[in-house]
């Protein structure tokens, strides 16, 4: 009896063409994952199976799984010889220390087994009752507990009882790669994460504007994306001098437009970055309403300075569900720290909440915006992740 994980796929993703594109790039986003631990990883045609791992890793090989893109679920379970006995054994095993209503499910894939699957579920049933007086009850209609054999067609019989829904959604690098713009905040990690699961893998852009915000703030900025970096498999991030920028808006423009103005260069910037390296979309953490920044009519502002598209996957969201995810995914202890974000520099007392357009337009002309951001493209740190 060797202790196994099996990874599943989502069915979905399997009936295309795209079928063995996807399955190559998730078995090495598996490998990726699991080649800190000795462990082998076995192929079948609609999932994987890890075994031969030490049995102290087993927690770590879980955690790391978790963030593979494209697992829909895991079970931890054992892999025994296909003998009626030892199956039993191995079910009576698995069942240790459990209770309640249970039933016993088994899927025969090799038909030469002597029992058919209705009479292996019975005599295993059987076994685990008299195993465990007094502490299982049968029940075949919504049982709290299901003990699942699956005979394979190679000798061996997979034996499990928990399904654990993993990451969901479609292999990293099967949707490109997107450029997220990423705060210091709760948002724009989460909305990384969000199309990371949709198969994005992603850059950061990172605007900072030393010496207003420190040290500390860059950080925390590099610690988020490490954190992000487990999901979508190595990241760069870049860092953008933003200061000056922000001083010739301060001087030249209006204050009130301020961050309307700041918002417009950054999505200049983000989108010129991502051209020069492969990136095919803008990602923000922005959602709608939130703040006088990301009000429909401040949304237009800065999406109409560029043309790639715009993913705000957090568009919907509730502050509450964005902050549930930051919380699941481990960026939120993170995102609270305390720290100063570049927008919170030069902030107006009365920022404009639905800017104009023509008003933006006669702001910005203030100003020689060619020339500030080739400046800044001049001085970005480029960190990789
Ligand atoms: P977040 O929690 O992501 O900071 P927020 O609710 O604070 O979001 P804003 O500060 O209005 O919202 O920022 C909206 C979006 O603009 C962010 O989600 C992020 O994508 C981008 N953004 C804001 N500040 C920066 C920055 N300093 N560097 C890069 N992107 C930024
Ligand atoms: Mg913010």
């Amino acid at each position: 009896m060797k202790k196994i994980i099996i990874i599943r796929v989502c069915e979905i993703f399997l009936k295309g063409k795209n079928r063995f594109y996807f399955l190559k790039l998730l078995e090495e986003h598996i490998e990726k994952a699991l080649s800190v631990f000795p462990h082998e990883l076995e192929k079948t045609q609609m999932r994987y199976i890890v075994g031969n791992f030490l049995e102290g890793d087993f927690e770590g090989i879980v955690a790391a799984l978790k963030k593979v893109s494209g697992i829909h679920t895991l079970s931890p379970g054992y892999s025994v010889e296909s003998e009626v006995s030892k199956i039993s054994d191995c079910a009576i095993f698995a069942m240790n220390g459990r209770k309640g209503y249970f039933k016993v499910e088994t899927n025969r894939a090799d038909k030469k087994f002597p029992l058919h699957s209705v009479e292996l579920s019975a005599k295993v049933g059987g076994d685990i009752l008299s195993a465990y007086p007094g502490a299982f009850t049968v029940k075949v209609k919504d049982p709290e507990l299901v003990l699942n054999i699956d005979i394979r067609e190679n000798g061996r019989t997979l034996v499990y009882t928990e399904v654990i829904k993993a990451m969901g959604g479609i292999p990293i690098g099967s949707s490109g790669k997107g450029f997220l713009m990423l705060s210091g905040g709760i948002d724009s990690p989460v909305a990384g994460y969000m199309m990371c699961k949709r198969g994005m893998k992603l850059s950061g852009v990172h605007f900072h504007s030393y010496p207003y915000t420190g040290e500390a703030a860059k950080q925390k900025v590099v610690e988020l994306a490490g954190i992000l970096s487990e999901y979508s498999c190595g990241m760069k991030l870049y860092i953008v001098k933003f200061t000056e920028i922000q001083e010739a808006i301060h001087e030249k423009c209006s204050e009130e437009f301020m961050i309307t103005m700041m918002r417009r260069f950054m999505m200049r910037i983000t989108e010129r970055l991502a051209l020069k390296d492969g990136g095919q979309a803008i990602i923000t953490g922005e959602s709608l309403g939130q703040v006088a920044s990301q009000t429909v009519e401040s949304i237009t502002s800065s999406n109409s300075v560029v043309s790639m598209p715009v993913f705000r996957p957090l568009i919907a969201f509730d502050k509450l569900d964005t902050i549930e995810i930051a919380q699941k995914i481990g960026t939120f202890e993170t995102s609270i720290l305390p720290y100063e974000d570049c927008c919170t520099i030069f902030l107006p007392k009365f920022p404009v909440i639905k800017p104009k357009m023509e008003k933006v337009l006669k702001e910005e002309a203030k100003l020689d915006v060619e020339q500030l951001i080739e400046k800044a493209m001049e001085q970005i740190e480029i960190i990789e992740v």
